[in-house]
C-alpha cells in the first residue's frame, strides 16, 4: 500500500494544522537568515522553574523514583492539589476519587473531552479560543460549535448568545478564564450566564483555569464550579505549566465529580499510564513550598502588560483593551488591514513575530496576538519596530 492512499479517519482529517505554525515557520526562516526577530508567538513564562522545585525533582530521581506510580497521581500530589482547590478555589474534592493528575492542562482537557463527548455530540467552544479546544473535540468525534462573542463588546460572555447555538445535540461547553487570547477574565455575571445556560440544557462544563494566578489589577480569579448548582456539572482543569513556569515538565489536573473523574480516568489509564512520578515530587514542592516566585512573576506580567497595552494604544489605529488577565494583549489593527496580513508584513518588514487573530476563530479577522512572555527589553524593541512599520503602512 501506498502510504499516501491510507485512507486516514474523518476526524482526523478534519483537524487543520495550526495557522500559528506557518508564522513560526516564517520567523524561523528570517532567524535562519541571520536577522533579528521578536518572537511574541509563544505561550510559555520566560522564566526559569523555581530552584527548589527542581531540587524536589532531583532528589525524587535520586531516591529512585523513576517507576510507574498510581494512575490518579501520587497520594502527596493528590492531597496537595486538593488543599489547594480548597484554599484558593473554595472548592472540596477528595483525592482519592475526585481528582487525577495529568501530563498538562492539555492532556487534562483532551482526556475529558474523549471520557464525555459521544459521536455526533455537540460541544460549544467560545471564540475567541485557544487552538486546541476545537480539534480536540473533532478528533474524539464530537462537532465543535463555535460561539463568536462580539468584538464590539470586548468578547463579554452572554447567556442569549449561548442560547443562540443550543440544540438538542449541545452536551458540552468549554469555558477558559483568564482567556487565551483575549486576557479577559470572566465576572460574576458571565459565569452566571454560563451557569444558568448550562444547568437549563444539562450541559457539562470543561472549565479551563490554567491561567488562574495570572491576574491583574483588582480582578479575581472565580471557578464556575463554585457556583450554586455547578459543581456536580463541572470538570476544572488547571496546571503547572503557567503557575510554576514547568512548561516542559507536562503536569496538570483535573477535578471533578468522582462519576466523571472516574471516565477520565479510564482514558487517562489506558493512553498514558500515569503522569511522570519524580515531576509528581517536584509539583507537590511547588504547591507545598513558597510562593513568592510566582508571586515576583505575576508582578513582572503585570508591568509588562502595563507597558504592551500602552505601547499598542499609542500606535495610531490599534486598539488594544486592558488584559486583565493571562499574558496575551490581542489588538484590532483592521485599520491597516486584516490581521493575518498586518502580521505578515509586521515579521517581514520589522522582525515581529505576532499570532493572527484568525487562528483563534473567524471572528477574530481584524486582530493579533501578542504575548507578552517575553523580557521588557524585548518587548519595548518589539512595540518600536511595530510602530514604525505601521506607520509606513499607512503611506
Ligand atoms: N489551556 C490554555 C488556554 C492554554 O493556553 C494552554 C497552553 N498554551 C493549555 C491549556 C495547556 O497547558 P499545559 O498543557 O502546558 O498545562
Amino acid at each position: 500500500m501506498n502510504p499516501t492512499d491510507f485512507p486516514l479517519p474523518q476526524r482526523v482529517r478534519s483537524v487543520q494544522p495550526s495557522p500559528t505554525v506557518v508564522f513560526r515557520e516564517l520567523a524561523q526562516r528570517r532567524l535562519d537568515a541571520g536577522d533579528t526577530v521578536f518572537d511574541l508567538t509563544i505561550g510559555e513564562p520566560d522564566f526559569d522553574t523555581p530552584a527548589h522545585i527542581i531540587e524536589a525533582a532531583y532528589a525524587a530521581l535520586k531516591a529512585g523514583f523513576t517507576h510507574y506510580v498510581n494512575s490518579r497521581g501520587i497520594t502527596e500530589l493528590l492531597a496537595a492539589i486538593s488543599r489547594k482547590l480548597e484554599s484558593d478555589n473554595h472548592l472540596s474534592y477528595a483525592p482519592d476519587r475526585e481528582i487525577l493528575v495529568t501530563l498538562g492542562g492539555k492532556q487534562a482537557i483532551f482526556a475529558a473531552i474523549m471520557a464525555t463527548v459521544e459521536q455526533g455530540d455537540e460541544v460549544l467552544v467560545l471564540d475567541p479560543a485557544w487552538v486546541s479546544y476545537d480539534p480536540m473535540v473533532r478528533l474524539a468525534g464530537g462537532v465543535p460549535i463555535h460561539v463568536p462573542l462580539s468584538v464590539q463588546d470586548n468578547f463579554r460572555i452572554t447567556e442569549e448568545q449561548l442560547n443562540r447555538h443550543l440544540t438538542g445535540q449541545t452536551r458540552v461547553l468549554i469555558l477558559n478564564s483568564p482567556n487565551n487570547p483575549t486576557g479577559r477574565v470572566a465576572t460574576q455575571t458571565e459565569l452566571e450566564a454560563v451557569a444558568a445556560v448550562a444547568q437549563k440544557a444539562n450541559l457539562l462544563v470543561i472549565s479551563d483555569e490554567i491561567y488562574e494566578k495570572l491576574v491583574y489589577d483588582d480582578r479575581r480569579h472565580v471557578s464556575i464550579a463554585t457556583l450554586p448548582g455547578m459543581r456536580e456539572r463541572t470538570l476544572v482543569v488547571n496546571g503547572f505549566s503557567k503557575t510554576y513556569a514547568m512548561t516542559g515538565w507536562r503536569l496538570g489536573y483535573v477535578a471533578g465529580p468522582a462519576s466523571l473523574i472516574g471516565a477520565v480516568l479510564k482514558v487517562h489509564q489506558h493512553s498514558v499510564t500515569c503522569a511522570t512520578s519524580f515531576v509528581q515530587s517536584a509539583a507537590v514542592a511547588a504547591l507545598n513550598g513558597p510562593q513568592d516566585d510566582m508571586e515576583r512573576m505575576v508582578a513582572e506580567f503585570k508591568a509588562r502588560r502595563d507597558l504592551v497595552v500602552a505601547g499598542l494604544n499609542a500606535i495610531p489605529g490599534v486598539k488594544c483593551p486592558q488584559v486583565e488577565g493571562a499574558f496575551y494583549a490581542f489588538p484590532d489593527v483592521s485599520a491597516y488591514g486584516p490581521g493575518e496580513e498586518v502580521g505578515k508584513v509586521l515579521l517581514q518588514e520589522g522582525g515581529v513575530a505576532l499570532v493572527p487573530g484568525s487562528a483563534f476563530g473567524a471572528s477574530c479577522a481584524n486582530h493579533l496576538r501578542l504575548s507578552f512572555a517575553a523580557s521588557r527589553e524585548t518587548l519595548e524593541r518589539a512595540l518600536e519596530a511595530m510602530g514604525r512599520v505601521l506607520e509606513r503602512m499607512k503611506e
